[in-house]
């Protein structure tokens, strides 16, 4: 009720830069046409979803919610849309989103923040929807879209689903390819669907996985038919609880809601047993080089030239054109994250920063590897808050880069991710929990999901 509530409430949500009914129409009319014809409809037949705006849309404009991009229409489609549209979805609209997917509020977007459809019990404060896939989360969660995709380079997929009670998972690093998706930290950055349930999450992310040869990390393996493998019977299954995941500053109901996962996990079947993972401490650390790092030099490559936004003053000459149209272009997170990864980049200073943050990965990676010898499975909260008020956060990066402490570590280790709605806290808001798996095994993550959800 109090969902319901919020909904009705919520006037305008943002959550699309723009829309496009046209194509969703058009999937819903060759759906019709070939259920008429009695073929197959495809996995996705006719089904209108959003599509986050860092997917390249051909002809539809592209902006990774950044003014350098504003008016970009890219001439190709991303091979994870296409697939989608192979399989019957129409696109609703391009969906809002923290500018080059760098934020965990949407409020680094051009386009404004997007809103969460929920609210405190007894308040009217706009939330935030979480990013940076903040679009996504709140067309999904108020209904409007009935799945989106989303990209996670450390935790975005992950903390908006956990924000507005919604599934979403981060396939294994290499699952769906990063052709067309404007690159953030590529060796990080995974596409993946966002939707109600855990069911829809497996059958979207069947139509969107795959091998590409156009993307030279993408895994060279057959998609597995996760949805037929659905099961929540999770008798023989080990699940681990990461004493390190206990942290300061993590919330009371946070934990509470994290005990009440266990005890449904064991209702399924599973057993629960204690794992370490020792070096959690410095994932987060390392993510904010390493992300950083590659971001400057992926965003080097808007210089007025060849996309989007050109600023030439007048009488200007090329560096003075590159340099207002980046002035102009970029927002400040994206001017910080630049400057970060160019300094720890710089001769004199990257074997103090990069070259450790890359040995920290190794590390974090290893304490995976070592824990999936004892289970099957990792269960952790998603993050360590609930959602909370736009503008809360606006001054204070640090704690807000906080909000991805417990996603960030999956992605270091390119493992398979996915939250799920399970409690609410005391204001009415919704709690996520998140499953960590073994490579490749987004099934074992999606039936400890299904149990869960
Ligand atoms: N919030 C994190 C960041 O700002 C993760 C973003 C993401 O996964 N795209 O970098």
């Amino acid at each position: 009720e109090a969902f319901n509530a919020a909904v009705a409430d919520a006037a305008d949500l943002n959550a699309f830069i723009v829309t496009t009914p046209d194509h969703a129409l058009a999937a819903a009319d060759a759906a019709d046409a070939k259920r008429a014809r009695g073929e197959d409809l495809g996995a996705m037949g006719g089904v209108p979803i959003g599509m986050k705006d860092l997917f390249a849309t051909k002809g539809v404009q592209t902006t990774a919610a950044s003014h350098i991009l504003e008016g970009f229409t890219p001439e190709y489609e991303s091979t994870v849309s296409q697939k989608l549209w192979d399989a019957g979805a129409g696109m609703l609209g391009k969906l809002n989103l923290d500018q080059f997917a760098m934020g965990s509020s949407n409020e680094t977007s051009y386009f404004g923040n997007v809103n969460s459809p929920w609210r405190k019990e007894g308040t009217n404060a706009a939330m935030s929807p979480g990013g940076s896939s903040g679009g996504s989360s709140s067309a999904v969660a108020a209904r409007i879209a009935p799945a989106a995709t989303g990209t996670d380079t450390g935790g975005s997929i992950r903390q908006p689903a956990a924000f507005t009670g919604i599934c979403g998972i981060k396939p294994t690093y290499g699952r769906c390819s990063r052709w067309g998706v404007v690159a953030f930290a590529s060796s990080l950055d995974q596409a993946g669907p966002m939707a109600r349930s855990v069911e829809d999450c497996a059958i979207m992310l069947e139509a969107m996985a795959g091998f590409d040869p156009k993307d030279a990390t993408s895994l060279k393996l057959d998609v597995p038919q996760w949805e037929a493998g659905l099961s929540a019977d999770l008798k023989d299954k080990k699940i681990g609880i990461p004493k390190e995941y206990r942290m300061d500053g993590t919330d009371e109901e946070i934990l509470k809601s994290w005990e009440q996962g266990k005890e449904w996990l064991r209702d399924a079947g599973a057993e629960i047993v204690d794992i370490s993972l020792p070096h959690t401490k410095y994932a987060l650390p390392a993510y904010y080089i390493v992300a950083p790092a590659e971001a400057s030099s992926n965003l080097a490559r808007y210089d007025g030239v060849r996309y989007g936004l050109r600023d030439l003053p007048d009488g200007a000459g090329l560096q003075d054109m590159y340099a207002a149209t980046r002035a102009a272009g970029f927002g400040d997170e994206v001017k910080r994250r630049i400057l970060i990864g160019t300094y720890v980049l710089s001769a004199g200073f990257y074997d103090a920063y990069y070259t450790q943050a890359q040995k920290i990965r190794t590390l974090v990676a290893q304490d995976f590897e070592k824990a999936f010898g004892l289970c099957d499975a990792i269960l952790a909260p998603t993050t360590p808050t609930a959602s909370f008020p736009l503008g809360s956060l606006n001054e204070d990066p640090l704690t807000m880069y906080l909000n991805d402490v417990f996603a960030v570590p999956a992605s270091l280790a390119g493992l398979p991710a996915m939250s799920v709605p399970a409690t609410v806290n005391a204001d009415g808001l919704p709690l996520g929990l998140q499953i960590v798996g073994k490579p490749f095994d987004e099934q074992g993550v999606l039936n400890t999901g299904l149990a869960i959800q």
